[in-house]
């Protein structure tokens, strides 16, 4: 019987992903066994062409991690789509939009303007910018329009299911491809993780008080904190309460706080706007020593990058999307 075709793909996004394929280790072999990969530019050499000479649906599963950034990859993506019967937004980037997301912060002048221009280590007295089309004496060059906005992979196409984290998990990765590969599937758009936040799962949950009360917030290298404490209880933000389990909690086991790159819960409709709201809850909260209004500012003015901090994986999808330039 002819194996199920199986493509990855790459958009905008570090690599960390196709790392963890690899990841699997030994179960990799598992996966090769089972499945015939068609496209998996990272690792082999395949073309575009060789996607597009691929009748319409002939790939079972095309894996797709990153966010979308260019026309390149808004073109990758949406050929995929067309030569797919399912599309999987594999990891943070695909799923959120991702650490690439945070640069909805700004737009393309603007990073341009950073990169190629400001930054201290650089030398471009020439002005010169990323050109879209650039003549040459061989001819024309042309490189992909690199976008204002970066998008989440189902702002641009139809995604059948999610896998996430930063990277996804091993047992999380292999959980998702038994259940493709033996057709056990929830509903399409789920994500392939526990539907619970990650403080109900978190080793330190149990010396969480019932009435956290912080009155001073501190990052990780600002204190001496207790590693068998929970974080929030402690002032040290961490993002459980608005984040999905199912990481094997590898943050926290490795005495840091949670960034949330599970992203929300299917309760959740806004991540940071969800880690907020447990924020303010417990803002000295004690009715005896209720914070005045000053003290509150004074108290969040220590974070010290807020959007970063509640958006750092989810910008794009979240309900402000992008900052209004
Ligand atoms: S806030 Fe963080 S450290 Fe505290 S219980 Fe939740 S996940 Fe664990
Ligand atoms: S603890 Fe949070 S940031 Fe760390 S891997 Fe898990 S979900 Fe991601």
């Amino acid at each position: 019987m002819a194996k199920p075709k199986v493509a990855f793909y790459w958009c905008a996004s570090c690599g960390g992903c196709e790392e963890a394929v690899v990841d699997l280790a030994e179960n990799i072999l598992k996966v090769v066994e089972a499945v015939d990969i068609v496209f998996w530019p990272v690792a082999m050499d395949f073309k575009r062409s060789d996607v597009e000479a691929m009748p319409d649906k002939s790939i079972a599963v095309s894996f797709i991690n990153g966010a979308v950034r260019t026309s390149e990859q808004e073109e990758m993506v949406k050929l995929l789509r067309k030569k797919s019967q399912m599309v999987i937004a594999f990891g943070s980037c695909a799923h959120l939009g991702g650490i690439p997301g945070l640069a909805n912060f700004w737009d393309r002048k603007s990073i341009f303007e950073r990169a190629y221009k400001e930054v201290p280590s650089l030398e471009n007295s020439n002005n010169v910018f990323p050109q879209t089309k650039t003549q040459v004496k061989e001819g024309e060059l042309e490189l992909p329009e690199f976008y204002d906005t970066v998008y989440a992979l189902d702002q641009v196409i139809d995604v059948d299911y999610y896998i996430p984290g930063c990277a996804p998990p091993p047992d999380i990765i292999m959980n998702g491809v038994e259940a493709i590969l033996k057709g056990e599937l929830p509903p399409k758009g789920t994500v392939l993780a526990p539907d619970r936040a990650l403080c109900d799962t978190c080793p330190l949950k149990d010396s969480k008080s019932e009435k956290i009360s912080i009155k001073e917030i501190k990052r990780v290298h600002e204190t001496e904190f207790d590693p068998e404490k929970c974080f929030l209880e402690q002032g040290i933000i961490c993002l459980g309460p608005a984040t999905r389990s199912g990481c094997g909690e590898r943050c926290i086991n490795a005495k840091m706080p949670c960034r949330g790159c599970f992203g929300p819960t299917s309760a959740v409709i806004d991540q940071g706007a969800k880690m907020l709201s447990a924020l303010a809850s417990i803002l000295g909260i004690e009715d005896e020593e209720k914070m005045s209004e000053e003290d509150v500012t004074k108290l969040l003015d220590q974070i010290a990058d807020p959007a970063g901090t509640f958006y750092r994986f989810s910008l794009p999808t979240s309900i402000l999307r992008r900052r209004r330039m």
